[in-house]
């Protein structure tokens, strides 16, 4: 028994190897010698999933490049442009963007140079991830999309299970925005951002404990991500993460009160089942396993959860963050910024902690142990383990090394965007500690508010219902690489410009960014364009919600009210008939529904939550979409106007805009918005007032090309917008 177990894992080693020398073969240009042993349902599986070839025995990786997986999700009949990926070494803090074939024609394939000497094989498999994650394993069409991680990564998770029958373990966090919220609104981000990180520590956690104690390699973790982890296990590992799951719910319970739980559901598998559109039956199974999980929930432990529950607001005893009040140990906590003590329960100081040393760390690290500093204790399979980030702590039992690919014996990658706003410190020597928001609102531009950013990936359901007819390989890539957007991206995004911001959490497929409200604002069109670009070839969308207030505003309410103008945003139905605001493709659109189109990508940004649609009467039938625009409309409408507005402000020595002229457009859009037939003398003699006061032809130039985007009745529903946000930069 020993013996052939000793056989699968060899196995797993021999197989990530193959994936190394077949990527340094390319460089070589030669055709790698079979390798023997590999069983013959595996070296079949790795067929099917290259479309033919058969890459353990003689065998080269094409010269061709990696598709990019997005374009699987592709609902209109129309032909879009192909995008592919440069192969590059990734290095967890770049996103790869893939671009057209004719953009890339000219430049030449370059081969991996992998280092190839021994190492143990979760080691092997971040060399494989950060060299192998943009090179295809074959060059047809509907696997040129496969990447030589993701391939030997599903085949290194099938041969470490050996003989053994496989099971798909799926585990979901339920309740995540809640716990994130909860809390005074005094110190929230700090701790906002602590409970998403542990959320996000927690699966990992989950992973690592379960891939131990069944002494597999990570390969088995296929995702890890957005409140979600499946991994493939074997027969002998079934349990464990069952076990698990009770502990962990225990300790939920007890720190979080109820609010969040960790549903676990688990599927036999076959390989067949795996890859080919059987995954769609074996996906719906696990879907329907897991939300019978979560409606049972906690029934089991009523008693703890109504003892938890019974909060008396007395005030005295009460936790001054999150209000529980059952026996505690109670922690004075001294506020850094205020000097303020508080009376807090043990996980909220702990939170307060974290969030703080949240902010400059290279590493997370683990311990088998209780170590002699502070930590976090998350239950594990043999015990509890303990948890930190920052600092050094070469002695910790396991680490993740964030945001890059470090090839050691027991340090994981882990890419995440926890980009965060540090003022610089005052005095030398002082940590500097995290913007709040009354400073936040103080750096912005003109006005003194803070912004609260949402947006997420639109239709994800249907997406994921087509993926998985098209087998698990073809789902993990697309999530990986959407994954990648909203870790990688999103943190390069803020990194690059040192945003005023702090990331409360962005992974899977959503983000929450609070902030200066300019730099929010910034931000908005930043990702809707990096997003666009990055989804080249794809008709995959994200919707976006923006809303402002005061840096005193509660920063649950903040986060609520920004879910909002997201709903809004996503709530907004155009039609797939070929009109003026429809998707125009009728009977081609996937997204169809009657005459509803479902295809979204919209943005609402300054939400006002007692502000409506307009229909504007009379011919012709214009929709003024003042509150939801779609990304075109708020690229060219908005964005491009406030540019050419700027430009007009810059002027040196050409007072041309002022406040009082933002005033008097306003008034315009006002007169459009109650359908006041004469908006258009209105814009005509704001312009010919302005056209006097002008110095030079330049400044008239930019003056007459503002006056076609305010002639234009199609544009003039976002007037407001470019207003608002010219008028809140002047304040
Ligand atoms: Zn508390
Ligand atoms: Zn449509």
């Amino acid at each position: 028994m020993v013996g052939k177990e000793e056989t699968a894992m060899d196995l797993t080693t021999a197989v990530l190897r193959r994936g190394i020398e077949l990527l340094n073969g390319r460089e070589q240009d030669k055709k790698s010698a079979a390798i023997a042993g590999i069983p013959k349902a595996l070296a079949e599986l790795g067929r099917t999933l290259s479309g033919g070839s058969d890459l353990f025995d003689l065998a080269q990786l094409p010269r061709t490049r990696l598709r990019s997986p997005l374009a699987r999700a592709r609902f209109l009949r129309q032909t879009n442009d192909d995008a592919w990926y440069k192969e590059t070494v990734m290095d967890g803090e770049t996103l790869p963007f893939p671009q057209p074939a004719s953009e890339l024609a000219a430049v030449d394939i370059q081969p991996a140079k992998v280092p190839d000497d021994e190492a143990d094989k979760d080691t092997l498999l971040t060399r494989l991830e950060s060299h192998g994650s943009l090179v295809p394993v074959s060059d047809r069409p509907g696997y040129d999309d496969l990447s030589v991680y993701q391939f030997f990564r599903l085949l290194a998770a099938v041969a470490q299970c050996g003989d053994s029958q496989m099971h798909l373990v799926a585990a979901d966090l339920s309740g995540i925005q809640p716990f994130i919220h909860t809390g005074a609104s005094w110190g929230a981000l700090k701790t906002a951002r602590a409970r998403s990180f542990l959320l996000e520590l927690l699966l990992r956690h989950f992973g690592r404990e379960v891939t131990t104690a069944a002494g597999l390699c990570r390969a088995a973790i296929l995702q890890v991500g957005g409140g979600r982890l499946l991994m493939l296990l074997p027969e002998t590992a079934k349990v464990m993460p069952h076990e698990l799951a009770v502990s962990v719910n225990d300790w939920l319970l007890k720190q979080a009160g109820g609010t969040i739980y960790l549903a676990l559901a688990d599927k036999e598998v076959t390989t067949a089942a795996l890859v080919g559109e059987d995954f769609a039956g074996v996906w719906h199974e696990l879907g329907v396993l897991l939300d019978e999980a979560k409606a049972v929930k906690f029934r089991n432990k009523l008693n703890e959860l109504l003892a938890v529950g019974t909060y008396k607001y007395s005030g005295d005893d009460e936790c001054q963050a999150c209000h529980r009040d059952d026996d505690f140990e109670p922690v004075e906590h001294t506020d850094q910024d205020t000097g303020l003590v508080r009376r807090l329960c043990p996980f909220c100081d702990t939170m307060f902690m974290l969030g703080r040393d949240l902010t400059e760390y290279k590493y997370v690290f683990g311990w088998k142990s209780e170590p002699a500093d502070t930590a976090i204790s998350l239950p594990g399979i043999s015990g509890d383990k303990w948890y930190w980030v920052g600092g050094d702590h070469s002695k910790a039992d396991y680490r993740w090394a964030v945001n890059r690919y470090e090839e050691k014996n027991g340090v994981w990658p882990w890419l995440r965007a926890d980009w965060v706003f540090k003022p610089s410190p005052a005095e030398k020597g002082e940590k500097p500690d995290i913007a709040d928001f009354p400073y936040l609102a103080e750096e912005a531009k003109g006005a003194n508010r803070i912004g609260c950013l949402r947006m997420d990936v639109d239709n994800l359901g249907l997406v994921d219902d087509k993926l998985v007819s098209q087998g698990l390989p073809a789902f993990l890539a697309f999530s990986t690489a959407v994954e990648w957007f909203f870790a990688t991206g999103v943190n390069e995004c803020c990194r690059k410009q040192k945003r005023l911001v702090h990331v409360i959490f962005s992974g899977g497929d959503d983000l929450l960014i609070a902030g200066a409200w300019s730099d929010t604002t910034e931000l908005l069109e930043e990702l809707g364009t990096s997003f666009h670009r990055y989804a080249t070839g794809s008709d995959l969308s994200v919707s976006a919600g923006l809303f402002l207030e005061h840096p005193a505003y509660p920063f649950y309410q903040l986060a609520r009210q920004s879910a909002e103008a997201l709903a809004r945003a996503k709530n907004y139905q155009r039609s797939c008939l070929p009109d003026r605001y429809g998707c125009g493709s009728a009977d081609g659109c996937g997204w169809r529904e009657g005459n509803d189109c479902r295809r979204k990508g919209n943005v609402v940004m300054f939400y006002e939550p007692g502000r409506d649609e307009k229909i504007r009467s009379g011919p012709p039938p214009l929709v003024v979409t003042r509150l939801v625009l779609s990304w075109t409309q708020f690229f060219e409408q908005v964005c491009e106007p406030a540019r050419g507005v700027r430009e007009l402000l810059a002027v040196p020595g050409e007072p041309v805009f002022s406040r009082s002229v933002l005033r008097g457009l306003f008034n315009v859009a006002d007169d459009w918005e109650r359908d006041w037939p004469g908006w258009l003398n209105r814009v005509q003699w704001n312009l010919s007032r302005l056209r006097v006061v002008c110095k030079t032809a330049e400044t008239r130039a930019r003056l007459d090309s503002l006056g076609t985007y305010l002639r234009n009745p199609e544009a003039l529903g976002s007037l407001r917008s470019v207003l608002t946000w010219l008028d809140l930069e002047q304040r």
